[in-house]
């Protein structure tokens, strides 16, 4: 497996402060990675600086087959190239239906989708999609009526209706509750046997369920990686959560 994204030797200050110090971290595809970390370790830092929101004052971000470098790109560029984000608040189309919502996502110029012409129909694609993420009962509501789960689904199914390679998603559970926790566990360990997925999360029980590898931020740098029993047996690790 090659990497699809390959951070090497980013840093980025604000005001003189590193919030990103030298770090290097790479994903493959498809996978799945959780990144963990206390407030202030980079982890925001970090999707601004993939997504191009931010740009590195060193360092590369190389992406896919051709190694394209990201930070040459700009955000629009970057989600065309196949990055998708999730915001930590769902961020749905209210008014419109859940059928509505995935149509509009598979009509974006991102989805590949709108270049084929023998594509299937609408309704077959967003019956798929919503399928993936749970609310094939919910397609003819309302998005505002769903539940704050609900809702956060939608946004993973319309992110999803664009086919990324890369999923950066933003911690996915906050605010839910456990059956729509492990709901989603399922779904984000399913949309990474297709897609590179890199979820940042502070909800360790979210993040043993995910089974995946881990990777601990920590004042920018990545302190340590591997399964979550492995980083959480690391003195270091352990020095910054139980601050000993
Ligand atoms: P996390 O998401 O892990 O909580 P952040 O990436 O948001 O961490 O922040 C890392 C550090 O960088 C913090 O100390 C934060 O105050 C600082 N920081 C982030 N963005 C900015 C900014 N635009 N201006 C100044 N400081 C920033």
């Amino acid at each position: 497996m090659s990497a699809l994204l390959e951070v090497s030797g980013v840093s980025k200050s604000f005001d003189g402060f590193k919030a990103i110090d030298n770090l290097s971290f790479s994903v493959a595809e498809p996978e799945l990675r959780a990144i963990i970390g206390p407030n202030g370790a980079g982890k925001t830092t970090f999707m601004d600086l993939v997504t191009g929101k931010t740009r590195p004052d060193t360092g590369s971000i190389r992406y896919g087959e051709l190694s394209r470098d990201l930070t040459k790109l700009s955000e629009a560029q970057i989600a065309r190239a196949g990055i998708g984000r999730k915001f930590q608040k769902p961020t749905v189309f209210e008014d419109q239906t859940v059928f509505e919502n995935l149509s509009m996502a598979l009509a974006s110029p991102r989805s590949p989708w709108t270049v084929l012409t023998r594509r299937p129909s609408m309704e077959v694609r967003a019956g798929e999609v919503a399928e993936r993420v749970g609310l094939t009962a919910h397609l003819a509501r309302r998005a505002g009526v769903l539940s704050h789960g609900q809702k956060q689904w939608l946004e993973i199914g319309m992110l999803l209706a664009q086919e990324p390679r890369l999923l950066l998603v933003d911690e996915p559970a906050a605010g839910m509750t456990s059956a729509e926790r492990e709901r989603t566990t399922e779904m984000l360990v399913e949309a990474a046997k297709e897609h590179a997925v890199v979820v940042i999360e502070h909800d360790m029980e979210f993040v043993r369920r995910l089974n995946c590898r881990v990777t601990v931020l920590h004042e920018g740098r990545a302190l340590a990686e591997g399964s979550l029993d492995h980083v959480c047996a690391d003195p270091r690790v352990i020095d910054v959560y139980l601050g000993r």
